[in-house]
C-alpha cells in the first residue's frame, strides 16, 4: 500500500466514525513558548484537552507534521527519524478506552483497511503504581478481541504514562501497539524489548488530574489521544524492514547513495532524514541560526554536511532538496510557496559551514591527536562551537569516532558563562582581544610571538613591535623596518615559524618582579608602562616576551603558518598579516 492511500484510508475511516478532518498545524507552536517545535499531533489540541469546546466537535482526526529532536541520536536505525508524520484521532470528552481501542484494532486489521495478520500483533498497558492501579480495563478489551495474554506486556509510568512529568494537569495510562517485523515467525511471549517488535501506535487516555499534592483525581472531562507513526507503518505494509525503504523516502535515499563514492547505510540515512527535517523546518520561514529553532535547524542542516562529506558526496544539496519540496508539496504547499527561500538559505548554510568545517576538523584532529588522552577538554568543544559553529552534537560525534570523550559539563559551564555575558551586553568590553580566549585567537596569540621572534632574526633585532590585531580568522601584526620584504625573506620568515610549531614546544611563563622581567631579556615595548608584576612567556629557548596571554600549551597545536600579505602602514612601520590553516 502507497504511502499516500495510508493517509487517506486513515482520514476516511476516522470520519467514518465520526471524526471532523482537521488540517495539519505549524511545526513551530503558536501558543506554547515551552518547546521549540510540534512533537505530536496533540500539541495543536491541548487547549481542547484541558476542556475548551472544539468548533470542530468532540472528535477530531488529523495528519501532524512533528519534529522529535530528542530522537537525533537514534536517527541511522529502522524506525526513527527527526521529522515524521503523525496519524492521529481524538476524543475530547467522548468516547474512552472501549471504543479508542477497537477504533485502532479495527482499523489495523480489517480488510476493508490495513489488513494486518492479528496473529503479529502485540500491545503494551501501564502496569500500575502506588498511585495509580494498573490499567485492566484496557487489558480487558484487548482480551476480548482477540490479543492473546503473551501479547500483552505491562510497563510502569516510564514507559506507558502521558502527562506532563512531576506537573499538575491531566495525565493518565496509555496502550501501544507493536507489529512483529521480523522475517521470522514471531515468538509467542511479546517482550518490548525486542527490537524486532515495533511500536506503531499509541492511544493515550487522560482520566486523571494530578494535583499540587501529588494526588491522582479522576477527571471530569476524559479524553483519548492517539498517535500513529505513518513513516513506520508504511514500512510494515510495503514488507520493509526500514521506514527510508518505502516509497516516501526510497527515492531520496536511493540519490544519496548513487552520491555517495564510500556508501554507509548509516550516513546516508542521517543524510535523509536531516534534510527532510531541515527542509520543512525552513518551510516556516525559520533561517539558520545561533538560537532556539534556528539553532536545531543549523545543528540539523550541519550534521547532515558532515555525513555527506563522509560519504564523499561532492554535489549541493539543492538537488536533493528539490526533490523533497517536489515530492511533498502537494500535501505541504508551504514547501513550493517557500522554495527560494529553501533553497537560498540552504545554500548559505552550507557555505558557512564548509570554510568552518574544514578549520575546525583539522583543529580537532591536531587536539585530539595532541591530547592523547581522554577527555577533550570543554574549553576546545566551547571554541568549536563557538569559532567554528560545531554543535555540540557533532563534536560528541567526531570524539566517539575517535574513541575520546568530551567534558560536556565544562563545555555548558562555557556556553553559560557566555549566554550571561552576552545577555549582559559585554560582548564590546571583552571581544578587544585578550579577554578572548577561544582557542583559534590563543592559536595566533602564540604564532604572533613565533612571527616576532623570527622578523628579528631574519630582518635584525632592529624590529619592534608597533602593533598588534588578532581575531578568531587572522593575526595583524605591525613592526618598525623601513624595505618592503622580498619574497626570500618572507619564505624565510614563515619556514622559521613553521619550523618551531613542527618541533612541539611547550609554552610556559613565569610571573616575575619588573625589574627582573626585564633582565631575563624578555621582548617588551621600552616606552610603556608596566605593573609591578608581569607574566615572561617564554616558547622554549626561541623566544621570550612580556605578555598578560592567553596563549595555547604546545606550539604544535598551532598547525600551518602561511603570511598572506606584507604591506605598509607608515613610514617605516610595516604589516604583515597571516593565518594558522
Ligand atoms: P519510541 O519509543 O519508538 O521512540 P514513542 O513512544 O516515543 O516511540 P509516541 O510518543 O508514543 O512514540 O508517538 C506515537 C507514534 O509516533 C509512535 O507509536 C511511532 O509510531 C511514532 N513515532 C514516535 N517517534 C518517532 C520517530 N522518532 N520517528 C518516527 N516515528 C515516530
Ligand atoms: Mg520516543
Amino acid at each position: 500500500m502507497k504511502t499516500r492511500d495510508l493517509q487517506k484510508l486513515y482520514l476516511e475511516f476516522f470520519s467514518s466514525k465520526g471524526h471532523a478532518i482537521l488540517p495539519s498545524s505549524s511545526l513551530i507552536p503558536e501558543n506554547d513558548p515551552t518547546v521549540l517545535f510540534t512533537t505530536a499531533g496533540m500539541h495543536p489540541l491541548v487547549p481542547f484537552l484541558l476542556g475548551n469546546p472544539h468548533p470542530a466537535g468532540k472528535r477530531v482526526a488529523s495528519i501532524q507534521k512533528c519534529i522529535r529532536t530528542p530522537d537525533i541520536e537514534e536517527v541511522g536505525d529502522e524506525v526513527h527519524l527527526t521529522f515524521f508524520e503523525m496519524l492521529g484521532n481524538w476524543s475530547l470528552g467522548d468516547y474512552f478506552k472501549e471504543d479508542a481501542i477497537k477504533m485502532s484494532y479495527e482499523f489495523l486489521t480489517s480488510k476493508k483497511y490495513l489488513g494486518l495478520a492479528k496473529e503479529k500483533l502485540a500491545v503494551t498497558c501501564f502496569a500500575g503504581d502506588k498511585d495509580c492501579p494498573k490499567d485492566t480495563e484496557s487489558e480487558k478489551i484487548w482480551l476480548s478481541l482477540g490479543i492473546p495474554k503473551e501479547r500483552i506486556a505491562f510497563l510502569p509510568k516510564a514507559d506507558n504514562w502521558w502527562g506532563p512529568a512531576g506537573l499538575t494537569g491531566p495525565c493518565g495510562p496509555d496502550t501501544e501497539m507493536f507489529y512483529w517485523a521480523g522475517k521470522e515467525q514471531p515468538p509467542k511471549k511479546f517482550s518490548p524489548k525486542d527490537k524486532q517488535w515495533v511500536e506503531i501506535w499509541n492511544d493515550v487516555f487522560m482520566q486523571y488530574n494530578k494535583t499540587p499534592e501529588g494526588k491522582y483525581i479522576p477527571l471530569k472531562q476524559k479524553n483519548v489521544d492517539t498517535g500513529m507513526g505513518l513513516e513506520r507503518t508504511s514500512a510494515i505494509l510495503q514488507g520493509k524492514s526500514s521506514v527510508y525503504e518505502t516509497d516516501l523516502l526510497q527515492p531520496i535515499i536511493s540519490r544519496i547513495s548513487q552520491l555517495s563514492k564510500n556508501p554507509n547505510t548509516t550516513s546516508e540515512r542521517i543524510v535523509t532524514d536531516h534534510l527532510r527535517a531541515a527542509v520543512f523546518i525552513l518551510a516556516e520561514n525559520i533561517p539558520p541560526s545561533n538560537v532556539e529553532h534556528g539553532y536545531v535547524l543549523r545543528k540539523l542542516i550541519r550534521r547532515a554536511l558532515r555525513h555527506s562529506r563522509l560519504l564523499g558526496m561532492e554535489e549541493s544539496f539543492s538537488q536533493l532538496a528539490t526533490l523533497i519540496i517536489n515530492q511533498y508539496s502537494q500535501q505541504y504547499p508551504e514547501l513550493s510557496k517557500n522554495k527560494s527561500f529553501i533553497l537560498e538559505e540552504l545554500s548559505k548554510e552550507e557555505e558557512k559551514f564548509r570554510t568552518a568545517l574544514e578549520k575546525g576538523t583539522r583543529i580537532f584532529e591536531r587536539e585530539a591527536q595532541i591530547l592523547k588522552g581522554k577527555i577533550i577538554s570543554g574549553k576546545i568543544v566551547f571554541d568549536l562551537y563557538q569559532s567554528y559553529g560545531f554543535p555540540l552534537e557533532m563534536t560528541k560525534e567526531l570524539a566517539r569516532e575517535k574513541k575520546l570523550k568530551i567534558d560536556e559539563q565544562g563545555f555548558n559551564d562555557l556556553l553559560k558563562q557566555h549566554q550571561e555575558l552576552s545577555k549582559k551586553g559585554a560582548e564590546k568590553k571583552f571581544s578587544s582581544g585578550l579577554a578572548d580566549q577561544s582557542l583559534a585567537t590563543r592559536r595566533l596569540h602564540t604564532a604572533t610571538h613565533l612571527l616576532h621572534q623570527a622578523l628579528r632574526i631574519v630582518l635584525g633585532a632592529h624590529v619592534q613591535q608597533k602593533g598588534s590585531n588578532i581575531t578568531s580568522e587572522r593575526l595583524r601584526f605591525d613592526f618598525s623596518n623601513n624595505e618592503k620584504l622580498s619574497e626570500k625573506q618572507l619564505k624565510k620568515i614563515e619556514s622559521l615559524v613553521n619550523k618551531n610549531i613542527s618541533q612541539a614546544i611547550e609554552i610556559t611563563y613565569k610571573e616575575l618582579p619588573l625589574d627582573q622581567a626585564r633582565k631575563t631579556g624578555a621582548l617588551h615595548f621600552f616606552d610603556q608602562k608596566y605593573p609591578e608584576k608581569v607574566r615572561v612567556y617564554s616558547i622554549g629557548s626561541f623566544s621570550k616576551e612580556f605578555c598578560t596571554g592567553p596563549h595555547v600549551e604546545n606550539t604544535a597545536q598551532l598547525g600551518k603558518f602561511r603570511i598572506l600579505k606584507e604591506e605598509a602602514v607608515s613610514s617605516g612601520v610595516r604589516r604583515i598579516k597571516a593565518v594558522l590553516e
